[in-house]
Parts: structure tokens; C-alpha cells; sequence
């Protein structure tokens, strides 16, 4: 990478093995699409897009300030929105700290001249893209997802679909 060149980025919860292997196997109906490959799954939590070393800087600083407490996201309905025409898994709840590391990161990010997100917030995991028959939207069995960190990581996009690659990892307080 140049000096001069932006990178894609995104803060993100990153899967630890036994959550990603649930995600990956969670069985939908037929997925009339692609399913996203099992190294691919995560939790958007704040997306920076092309940004410079300088705001890249600035949003690391930003992550190292957080001050929330770890906790468990209950992956508890899957869904699907057409325009994106993506399916997903999402929690229909947020837990506290899950609002609090939000608040902190959108708060902080905007200090770095990043506009927030307008639309409301929804955790969810994209499980398919490119779906073109829509899945009622419904609960599911639980998927408990003990999230102790969350992960700056950059979006590269390849012939064969988004790569992502984890950058850096902040650890959440104990409880
Ligand atoms: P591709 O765009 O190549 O189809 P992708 O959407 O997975 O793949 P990115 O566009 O780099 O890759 O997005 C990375 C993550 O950020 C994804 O979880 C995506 O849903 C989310 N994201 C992308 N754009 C936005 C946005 N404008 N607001 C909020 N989240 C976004
Ligand atoms: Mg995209």
C-alpha cells in the first residue's frame, strides 16, 4: 500500500470459532443466493469508509478510549431487506453495553470528521447476499454470542467478493 492510499475500514464484532461455525451452519431455508463465506461473518458496528492514515489514526484513538464492559449479543430472529437484498441474523435486542460501545465509537468518530450513520442501528449479521426470494422474518433458536472485543478491520474488494482483514483488536472491560 502507498502512503497516500485510503483504505476501507469498519469497526466490526468478530466471531470467536464456536459462533462462527453456528453462523456458518445455520440452516435457512434454501438460500436462493450467495452465502457469505464462514471468514467473512461479522457485526458492523461503525463503518468509516475510505478514510486516510490520519482519520485512521484518529478512529484508533477513538477505539482505545472506550469504556464498556463485555457482554453476550443473542442472535435471536433472521430476516431479510430487499433492497439490499441480503439475508440476515440479528439481535432484537441491544444489550447496554452494546448501545454504550456504539454511542462511544459514533461519538468519537465524529470528533475525526465522520458523519454518522442516519439510519437506526440493527446488530445483524449478513448471512446471504444476492437473495433473490425473500425469507419471512421470524425468531429463531438463540445463538449466544459471548463478545468480549471488537475489531477495526479493513474491506478490500476482490474479483471474487469483499476480503476482509482484522487490523487491530480492542479488548472490552471484565464483568
Ligand atoms: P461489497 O460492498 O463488496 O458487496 P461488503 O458490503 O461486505 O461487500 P463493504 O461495502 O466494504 O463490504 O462493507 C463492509 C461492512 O460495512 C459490511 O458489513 C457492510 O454491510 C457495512 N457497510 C457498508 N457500507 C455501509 C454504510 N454506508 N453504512 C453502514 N454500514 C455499511
Ligand atoms: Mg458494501
Amino acid at each position: 500500500m502507498g502512503e497516500d492510499e485510503n483504505q476501507r475500514l469498519f469497526f466490526a464484532l468478530w466471531p470467536d470459532e464456536g459462533t462462527r461455525e453456528r453462523l456458518a451452519t445455520l440452516a435457512v431455508d434454501d438460500i436462493i443466493g450467495r452465502r457469505v463465506s464462514g471468514d467473512n461473518l461479522h457485526v458492523t458496528l461503525a463503518f468509516l469508509g475510505s478514510v486516510d492514515k490520519q482519520v485512521r489514526a484518529c478512529a484508533e484513538h477513538v477505539a482505545s478510549q472506550v469504556k464498556a464492559q463485555s457482554f453476550t449479543l443473542q442472535l435471536d430472529e433472521v430476516g431479510y431487506w430487499r433492497k439490499p437484498r441480503i439475508l440476515w441474523v440479528g439481535a432484537s435486542q441491544l444489550p447496554l453495553p452494546l448501545v454504550q460501545l456504539l454511542s462511544s465509537l459514533d461519538d468519537g468518530l465524529s470528533t475525526c470528521g465522520l458523519k454518522p450513520e442516519r439510519r437506526e442501528y440493527r446488530a445483524h449479521v449478513t448471512l446471504a447476499r444476492k437473495v433473490h426470494k425473500p425469507i419471512a422474518h421470524r425468531s429463531i433458536n438463540p445463538i449466544l454470542w459471548p463478545i468480549d472485543s471488537f475489531v477495526l478491520v479493513e474491506s478490500r474488494t476482490l474479483p471474487a467478493g469483499a476480503s476482509y482483514q482484522v487490523l487491530r483488536t480492542w479488548f472490552l472491560g471484565d464483568n
